[in-house]
């Protein structure tokens, strides 16, 4: 069996820890036999603009939509506007392939260390369900009277029912399949029309799902809670703004943004999913070779998972924990690996020769 996957490195470290990545994905599937992954690359990239004048191609998504998956590293670079990057490739992939789920698993790996006391392997371990297509990146607003004392800027902020349902349904069936505890971000004491409705829905869908206990905090409150009792967090969903927040803040707690992955899932499978490294193309290493690999091989292996390889998955990131276990860390964690060594390491052990 065979899966096509678009390949778009993008920028900085982007390359580097996507080449790492495919590299234990291919060794994973090769020890398991039977699955192969057949990538294309596209030099889509802030590099490409510079040429181009924009991330993509006038066909790109039209190009892609002929994948079973999209595997991205990072995009963005000094001198080009986050928005360009964002608005130019990333937000136009997960919306017109209806990625409207964003799944971030947060696990405290052995070998770790999380910057907060008393915390050990093992105590963190949760999922960050963002709401990926609508909410507070709307892309719709506007601004008047510019430079002058009367200037005023205006940014919607879009709910859809449609959107909030689906979002939260995939949390609680998630919840069910986990602790079945689920945990709600809101703000509905500050923000009284979206997170007002945002509640609702979760106390509608809750009616469904009675062996899930849900609670909602408040972002700010919640906030204090991933810091102060994160053992208590498994199942946390929020808006597209929340829910990135979180799972930086998430990602601090287990030792840092270079160990998060993310899915942008299509739960349908009508359209390709992407997945990619939390983290963006940090400048200040790129090219060095010591960028953390382990959020771009978690991806690959949550990647593997939705495409229907769940003993892939699990032999991959079993191989990285051992990795991390046994101390081959990249400089972010303390250690003096480098991006291939790391990769290099996960390798061997899903071959079972280390
Ligand atoms: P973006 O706007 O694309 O999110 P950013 O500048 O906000 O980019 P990153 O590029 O993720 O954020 O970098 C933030 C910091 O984290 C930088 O100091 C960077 O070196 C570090 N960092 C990010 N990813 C990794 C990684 N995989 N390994 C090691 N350090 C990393
Ligand atoms: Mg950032």
């Amino acid at each position: 069996m065979i899966h096509e996957v678009a390949v778009i490195p993008g920028d900085g470290i982007g390359p580097e820890v996507v080449e790492a990545a495919l590299g234990v994905l291919d060794a994973a599937a090769e020890a398991h036999g039977g699955v192969r992954f057949r990538y294309t690359h596209f030099p889509w990239s802030c590099r490409y603009y510079a040429e181009h004048g924009r991330m993509m191609p006038e066909e790109g998504l039209q190009t892609l939509s002929g994948f079973e998956s999209i595997f991205l590293g990072a995009v963005g670079w000094p001198g080009v506007p986050d928005h360009v990057s964002l608005w130019g490739l990333l937000l136009p992939i997960r919306r017109r392939f209806e990625q409207y789920i964003n799944y971030r698993p947060l696990r405290l790996l052995r070998g770790l260390r999380s910057p907060l006391k008393g915390i050990e392997p093992g105590d963190i371990d949760l999922v960050i369900v963002r709401e990926n297509n609508e909410g507070e990146y709307s892309n719709m607003g506007g601004r008047i009277y510019e430079g002058t004392p009367r200037e005023i800027v205006i940014q919607n902020t879009v709910f859809t029912r449609t959107g909030t349902e689906r979002v939260v349904r995939f949390a609680f069936e998630l919840a069910r399949r986990r602790s079945r505890r689920l945990v709600s971000a809101t703000k509905s004491n500050g923000i009284n029309f979206t997170m007002p409705f945002w509640d609702q829905v979760v106390g509608e869908i809750a009616r469904e799902y009675p062996d899930v206990t849900v609670s909602s905090y408040h972002i700010d409150a919640l906030a204090a809670y991933f810091v102060l009792r994160p053992k208590t967090l498994d199942v946390v969903v929020g808006s597209n703004l929340f829910g990135d927040i979180l799972s930086d803040l998430a990602a601090a707690i287990v030792g840092g943004i270079g160990l998060a992955p993310s899915a942008n899932l299509n739960p349908e499978r009508k359209y390709p999913s992407m997945f990619e490294p939390v983290h963006g193309s940090a400048p200040d290493i790129a090219g060095k070779g010591i960028a953390n690999p382990t959020a771009a091989i978690w991806s690959a292996a949550l990647m593997a998972e939705h495409l229907g390889h769940p003993d892939i998955a699990s032999a991959i990131v079993q191989a990285l924990e051992d990795t991390l276990a046994a101390g081959i860390v990249t400089p972010d964690q303390g250690g003096s690996a480098k991006t291939a060594d790391v990769a290099a390491a996960v390798k061997a052990r899903v071959r079972g020769r280390s």
